[in-house]
């Protein structure tokens, strides 16, 4: 029987940021430049929709989550990507 716990590992068993800094996926502030080099990361990543979704169904509180900014003061819109504004 597979858990919630199962699933959630399985995908970030192939994060492309498993062995990246973590304080690159939480910016401090809107133009803090860690959050470019983790969305260049989260590229080249093979789960980003997972990311993605899973970061929408926790509803995130901040940080970098499947290629998106996630935080209430970005203002991040569903669909939007930071580096382009
Ligand atoms: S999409 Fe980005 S934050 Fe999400 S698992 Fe992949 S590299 Fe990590």
């Amino acid at each position: 029987m597979t858990s919630q716990l199962d699933l959630y590992v399985d995908w970030r068993q192939s994060a492309a940021c498993v062995n990246k800094d973590p304080e690159l996926f939480w910016p401090m502030w809107k133009k803090d430049p860690r959050k470019d080099a983790a969305l260049e990361i989260c590229q080249g990543c093979v789960v980003q929709s997972e990311c993605l979704a899973y970061a929408e169904k926790i509803q995130a509180p901040g940080g970098v989550w499947g290629g998106k900014v996630f935080a209430a003061d970005y203002g991040y819109r569903k669909g939007d990507n930071e580096r382009n504004r």
